[in-house]
This record gives C-alpha cells, sequence and structure tokens, in this order.
C-alpha cells in the first residue's frame, strides 16, 4: 500500500505532458513544441514591444530558446531518473521477498486471482506456475502490485534528448522571420507563425483527445494570443532605457 501510495505520488509529480513511462512519445513531442512555441513567441514579442534593434530580439529569442530547451531537458531527465530508481528500488525489494518468502509470496497472487474471481484451485495453479521462475515471478508481481514492466522503466537520456528537440522545434518557428526581416514585418511574421502553429498544434491534440478539432485548436490559439499580448504590453509598458 505504502508503495503504491508513493508511485502515485511520483506519477502525479509529473506533468502529464511529460514522456510516460508507458510510450505516448508522440504526445510529449506535440506538447514540447508547444511550450517551445508559447514561451519564445511571447518572449519575442515581449522584446520587441520596446521595439530595440532586431539583433536584440534575435539574441533574446535565442537564448529563450537555448535557455528552455536545456531546462526542459533537465527537468524531464531529473523527473524521469527519479521515478526509475524508485521503481528500481520496488523491484529489488520485491525480487528479495520473493526469494526470501516465496510461500507467502505466492499466497498473495492466490489472494488477488480469487478477488478477481478465479475459483481457489485455479489462482492456486497459476499462482503455482507463475512463480516457478524467478523471472516470470517478479514481472508478474511487478506488474500486479506495482503496475510496470520491469523490461520497460523508460530512457531518462531518452526523454531529455526528444524534450529538447521538441522544445528547440517549437522555440525556433516564431524566431526564424528575425533572421531575415525585422521591425513591424518581423513582428507581424512572428504572430502568423505563432497562430498557424498554435491552431496545428490544437488540431493534432484533438486528434489525441477526440475533442472537437476547432474547439480545441481555438483554445490551444486563445492561449497563445493572451500570452503573447501580455508580454508584448509588457514590453511596450516597460520599453527600453535610453542610456
Ligand atoms: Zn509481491
Amino acid at each position: 500500500m505504502a508503495i503504491a501510495e508513493r508511485l502515485a505520488a511520483a506519477r502525479r509529480q509529473r506533468p502529464e505532458h511529460h514522456r510516460d513511462v508507458q510510450g505516448g512519445s508522440a504526445r510529449a513531442a506535440v506538447f514540447g513544441i508547444s511550450d517551445g512555441l508559447l514561451t519564445n513567441v511571447s518572449l519575442i514579442l515581449g522584446v520587441a514591444g520596446a521595439n530595440p534593434a532586431p539583433g536584440v530580439v534575435r539574441l533574446a529569442g535565442l537564448a529563450g530558446l537555448v535557455a528552455g530547451a536545456f531546462s526542459m531537458g533537465t527537468g524531464e531527465y531529473v523527473s524521469m531518473r527519479a521515478q526509475t530508481e524508485l521503481l528500481q528500488r520496488e523491484l529489488d525489494i520485491e525480487r528479495e521477498e520473493i526469494r526470501r518468502h516465496p510461500v507467502s509470496e505466492r499466497n498473495e497472487l492466490v489472494g488477488m486471482y480469487i478477488k478477481r474471481g478465479l475459483r481457489r484451485e485455479v489462482a492456486e495453479e497459476v499462482a503455482t506456475v507463475l512463480m516457478r521462475d524467478p523471472a516470470v515471478a517478479l514481472d508478474t508481481h511487478s506488474r500486479e502490485e506495482l503496475g510496470v514492466d520491469p523490461q520497460s522503466l523508460g530512457s531518462p537520456m531518452g526523454a531529455a534528448f526528444s524534450s529538447f528537440t521538441t522544445f528547440s522545434f517549437g522555440a525556433l518557428a516564431p524566431l526564424l522571420p528575425w533572421f531575415f526581416t525585422s521591425s513591424t514585418r518581423a513582428v507581424v511574421a512572428s504572430v502568423l507563425v505563432g497562430a498557424l502553429m498554435s491552431i496545428a498544434i490544437g488540431v493534432v491534440i484533438a486528434q489525441f483527445t477526440g475533442r472537437s478539432r476547432v474547439r480545441t485548436a481555438t483554445r490551444q490559439l486563445l492561449l497563445a494570443s493572451v500570452a503573447a499580448a501580455v508580454t508584448f504590453g509588457v514590453g511596450r509598458g516597460i520599453g527600453v532605457q535610453a542610456s
């Protein structure tokens, strides 16, 4: 019970857009792009709002991209690492239990299968077979008690790398115009790129959730607009001190 609670807590700590252990990497990629886009479109428009030289906006956008990508990658690595270490420890405990108390571990399985509706003889037979091979026994116990497949705890490095790259991709999009044009034209291009990508992200998210595409895309666009408008207003309001 304590184990189950700790695992549930560990899962809760991980924001839902992070790549979960059961896969869902495509979903994580979309949310990574969404994070990068939202962060950098707001940052770029915030700086652009103060109307500085275009080089300043470019630098701010690049710094935002790098800082955000490292922050996302590191955060993902740290949380995923902690989760796999926690699971690893629980697996070690379970392995030890199976080795030292095979009878009570077998009875644990019997109890579980009876609860699920198997007759006692059948439950005992299944449990006996599953307990025969230590590897199968561990696999069964970890799936039943921890809810994890011990063969696929997930890769912290892989998760960190994909967070880093998807965030960078999203963050680069609204920055690109600033390498080719400047002032109002670059602002408009950033806004357009941000809006189009927000809509596209909304459509893809709707694909995952099975909700209305129009509504999800509109919501995504609205959230991005609010963030960008606020930072643009802040940039405009504070401005750049001439010194
Ligand atoms: Zn057990």
